[in-house]
């Protein structure tokens, strides 16, 4: 069996406010060298999560253990968190004076100078850095400038590395690139890593387990394929797929039959093709989405959204034909 490097059991954590906030009574075990992706959206308990993971927030109930050992709240010990855990957040926390090389080479003791140099070389290759070294951070963009923090935190024997929002100050073409690269540093290292999100992307594409919360609750954990397929709330749908999201009474006038309060499905689900129990929608809108085209359609005054792969083929007022045969019911 594989090792738990995080277990964290009935997790609460309440700020004191008059509404309910932060979280409540979370559970769940990372194994080492996991990628874990905590979705949800924003104000629904993320960062408040990462912080007592690491040790940050005093929580109210429940504990965090790290390798075994219960990780200690900030009124047990003078510094927080746990040597082998890093956090980086939006903020970064660099030297902004100092060079990209010497950010990173300061995490690392100077008993063995050669070996400082080469390890610092070594994270900035995996990092892709190495041509930044000289730079000082304030001449790096934002999407180096988190390569940087990455690679400080990664340098020091890191064994669990904790990233609040990772992608949110990269653009759409450098997030591609760090996506992919933390996905092999993880995969080189073996490090465990656990990446909060807003953006269903970023979980999907990396994570081999997602988390998904709401309002301070832990709604469902899995693999992501298995947590798109079959969520347990409405809400991971819309969250993971921007699902289309019927109330019974809509569901029964395009011909699915809801037999609870609603009926979901992905717009990938329904099938631009004629069958037995095919529909005739209306083409309301066509999206252009890049390799493909999100259709608008509608029928005895319902909306859905299908995907249309042979980008041009129906067009704007035209008919279709549509077959629904996968749908959840809520
Ligand atoms: P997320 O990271 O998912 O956006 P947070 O964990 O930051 O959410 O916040 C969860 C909830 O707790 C929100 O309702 C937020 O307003 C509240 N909250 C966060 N930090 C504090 C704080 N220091 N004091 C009071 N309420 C807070
Ligand atoms: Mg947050």
């Amino acid at each position: 069996m594989k090792q738990q490097i995080i277990s964290v059991k009935n997790l609460t954590k309440q700020y004191q406010t008059e509404q309910s906030s932060g979280v409540s009574d979370i559970s769940f075990d990372i194994e080492s060298g996991k990628i874990v992706a905590i979705l949800g959206e924003s104000g629904s308990g993320k960062s408040t999560l990462l912080k007592c993971i690491y040790g940050l927030l005093k929580t109210d109930e429940g504990e965090v253990h790290f390798k075994g050992k219960r990780v200690l709240g900030p009124d047990e010990q003078l510094i927080p968190g746990h040597k082998e855990m890093k956090m980086v957040t939006q903020d970064f926390s660099l030297n902004i004076y100092a060079k990209v090389y010497d950010n990173i080479a300061s995490m690392l003791s100077n008993t063995d100078v050669q070996g400082k140099k080469d390890k610092t070389f070594q994270m900035m290759r995996h990092l892709n850095i190495e041509h930044l070294k000289d730079k000082k951070i304030t001449q790096l963009s934002g999407g180096e400038q988190q390569r940087v923090a990455i690679a400080k935190a990664l340098i020091s024997d890191t064994s669990l590395l904790l990233l609040d929002e990772p992608f949110s100050q990269v653009d759409a073409l450098l997030k591609n690139q760090l996506r992919a690269d933390i996905k092999r540093i993880a995969e080189e290292t073996g490090v465990t890593v656990i990446m909060v999100s807003h953006d269903p992307a970023d979980g999907l594409f990396l994570a081999d387990q997602l988390l998904l919360i709401k309002d301070g609750k832990l709604l469902q954990q899995g693999e992501p394929s298995f947590v798109y397929n079959h969520p347990d709330h409405i809400y991971t749908a819309r969250l993971l797929g921007n699902a289309v999201v019927l109330h019974a009474a809509e569901a029964e006038k395009i011909g699915l039959q809801a037999k609870g309060q609603a009926v979901v499905f992905y717009p990938e689900w329904a099938a631009l093709k004629s069958s037995w129990n095919s529909k005739r929608f209306e083409v309301k809108d066509v999206y252009y989405k890049g390799f493909y085209e999100e259709l608008l359609l509608q029928r005895n005054g319902v909306t859905i959204r299908a995907i249309q792969l042979n980008r041009g083929e129906h067009k704007k007022n035209d008919h279709v034909q549509v077959n629904i045969d996968h749908f959840l019911r809520f």
